[in-house]
C-alpha cells in the first residue's frame, strides 16, 4: 500500500455494494419530483467566485472559510460550488427564464465545502436541491414541505425526521430585531464564545444557531424574532401552518431557527433527526425572494431547499427491510474455443431479446468446476452452460443454481423463452424495492 494514492480527505467513494441503495433513493426522488410537476436542471460544478460571494454573503461560514477557490489558467477566480441555489438562479437569469414565468426545478449533484470531516459532514457531498421561482403565495412554501413529507414516506423514514419551522420576516423587520438582539447580547458579553463575539457585529442572528452548550441559556432568553414580524409576514406564516394542520403534517415552531445563509426571508424550515448525532439537519430551506435582485434580476419570488444525500442514506441504512440488489440473474459458463465464441454470440442475442435480464459471461476460461464456482458466487439464479458440444448443436444447458433442480438442454430459442418467463415471474414477485 506504501505507494498507492489515497482519496482526498472528506471525499468518499461509493462502492458497488452501496450503489443499489443510492439508486433506489434516486429513483424515488425522480418519481416524487415528477409527481409534483418539477423539472430537472443540470448545472456546472464550477462557477465564478463572485457568484457565491454575492449570493451567500461575505460573512457566512461558507464564504469565510469553507470554499474551494482557485485561480484558473487565465487568472479568473473560480469556486467549486458549495451549494446549488446561486448557480441555479444564475442560470435562470442568464437564460431569461424568470420573465413572467413560474418554475419548479430540481437538481442533484456534488457540492464542496472545506469543513472538518466527520460522520455526516464531508468535503464533497451530494445534495438534492429544489428551487421554485415566481410564486408569492404561501402554498408554494407549503408544497415544498408536502413534497419532502411524501419523499420521507416513500423512502420509509418518515418516523425518523421532524419538521422545524420559523419565519425570518423581511429584511426591514430583521433590522429592528437585530438591533435589539445585539443590545441583549452586549449585556451578556462574558457568556459569548469567541465565534459569537465576532458574529455580534457581522451576523448576530447566527449566534442563535450556536451549538455551544455553555451558551444555551443566554440564547434561550434572547428576544424572539416572531415578535418583530409585520402583518404580512405573520399572515404568510400562519397560512403555511394552517395548510400543514389541514393535511395533518406535524411541525414544531422553532423561533431560534435562523439558517446559515443571509438570503432567506419569511419562511425557513429544517427537517431534523435525532439519529445522526450533531449532524442532525437532513434537509433545510426557505424563502429567498431578495436573492433574485441581489443577483441582478427584477423583483421576484423564490422558495427552495437542499437535502444532504449522505445524511439521508445514513438514515436509510438503519432500515432492516432494504437488502442489497442482485447484480446478476444469469451467469454464462463457456468451456472450449468454439464455445467461447458461440457463447458470446448467444449472450448478445439474449441481451437483445430480454433487455432487463442481468447477464454476466465468464471471462478468462477455466474448467467447468471453477466456472461454476464463479457462477455461484455471482449470486445468479441460473447458469447458462455452453461447451463445444452444445456450440456445435446450437444448444445450451440451463442449470438452476438456487433450488437444487436438475440441468436441462434447450435450443437457444427455448432458452430465451424460458428466461423471459423467469424474469417476468420474478418481477411480479418483487417485494424487495432494490431488485
Ligand atoms: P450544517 O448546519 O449541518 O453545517 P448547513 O446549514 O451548512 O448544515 P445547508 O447549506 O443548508 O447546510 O445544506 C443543506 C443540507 O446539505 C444539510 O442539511 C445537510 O444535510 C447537507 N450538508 C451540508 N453540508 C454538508 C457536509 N459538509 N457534508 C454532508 N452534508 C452536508
Ligand atoms: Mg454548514
Amino acid at each position: 500500500m506504501a505507494n498507492t494514492i489515497q482519496a482526498i480527505r472528506g471525499m468518499h467513494d461509493v462502492l458497488p455494494e452501496q450503489t443499489p441503495l443510492w439508486q433506489h433513493a434516486e429513483t424515488i426522488i425522480r418519481e416524487v419530483m415528477a409527481s409534483y410537476g418539477y423539472s430537472e436542471i443540470r448545472l456546472p460544478i464550477v462557477e465564478k467566485t463572485e457568484l457565491f460571494k454575492r449570493s451567500i454573503g461575505e460573512v457566512t461560514d461558507i464564504v469565510e472559510k469553507e470554499m474551494y477557490t482557485f485561480d484558473d489558467r487565465n487568472g479568473d477566480s473560480l469556486t467549486l460550488r458549495p451549494e446549488g441555489t446561486a448557480g441555479c438562479l444564475r442560470a435562470c437569469l442568464e437564460h431569461s427564464l424568470l420573465n413572467g414565468q413560474t418554475h419548479r426545478l430540481w437538481y442533484y449533484g456534488p457540492m464542496y465545502r472545506h469543513e472538518r470531516p466527520q460522520k455526516g459532514r464531508y468535503r464533497q457531498f451530494i445534495q438534492l436541491g429544489v428551487e421554485t421561482y415566481g410564486m408569492a403565495a404561501p402554498d408554494i412554501d407549503a408544497e415544498l414541505i408536502l413534497l419532502m413529507d411524501r419523499l420521507w414516506k416513500r423512502l420509509g423514514i418518515r418516523d425518523k425526521v421532524r419538521l422545524q419551522l420559523n419565519s425570518l420576516g423581511t429584511i426591514e423587520e430583521r433590522k429592528a430585531y437585530r438591533e435589539e438582539l445585539v443590545a441583549y447580547f452586549q449585556q451578556h458579553l462574558d457568556t459569548l464564545d469567541e465565534d459569537s463575539q465576532r458574529r455580534l457585529h457581522t451576523n448576530p442572528l447566527r449566534i442563535l444557531d450556536t451549538k455551544n452548550p455553555a451558551m444555551q441559556e443566554v440564547v434561550s432568553k434572547a428576544p424572539e424574532l416572531m415578535a418583530y414580524l409585520g402583518e404580512d409576514s405573520l399572515q404568510h406564516f400562519k397560512a403555511i401552518t394552517a395548510t400543514l394542520d389541514d393535511l395533518a403534517i406535524p411541525y414544531e415552531i422553532n423561533t431560534r431557527l435562523v439558517r446559515g445563509l443571509d438570503y432567506y426571508s419569511k419562511t425557513v424550515f429544517e427537517w431534523v433527526t435525532d439519529e445522526l448525532g450533531s449532524q442532525g439537519t437532513v434537509c433545510a430551506g426557505g424563502r429567498y425572494d431578495s436573492l433574485i435582485e441581489q443577483l441582478g434580476g427584477k423583483p421576484n419570488f423564490a422558495v427552495g431547499f437542499a437535502m444532504g444525500m449522505e445524511r439521508l442514506l445514513a438514515l436509510m441504512e438503519t432500515l432492516a427491510s432494504i437488502q442489497p440488489a442482485k447484480p446478476v440473474d444469469v451467469y454464462m459458463v463457456r468451456v472450449g474455443t468454439q464455445a467461447e465464441r458461440a457463447g458470446l454470440r448467444f449472450a448478445e442475442a439474449l441481451r437483445a431479446a430480454i433487455p432487463a435480464l442481468k447477464l454476466q459471461i465468464n471471462i478468462d476460461g477455466g474448467s467447468f468446476k471453477s466456472q461454476f464456482k464463479k457462477a455461484d458466487k455471482s449470486g445468479a439464479d441460473y447458469a447458462v452452460i455452453i461447451g463445444d458440444d452444445e456450440a456445435v448443436r446450437g444448444e445450451i444447458s440451463l442449470k438452476p443454481l438456487r433450488d437444487g433442480q436438475g440441468q436441462q438442454s434447450l435450443s437457444q430459442q427455448q432458452a430465451i423463452g424460458f428466461l423471459r418467463d423467469y424474469l417476468a415471474a420474478r418481477q411480479k414477485a418483487v417485494v424487495n424495492p432494490l431488485n
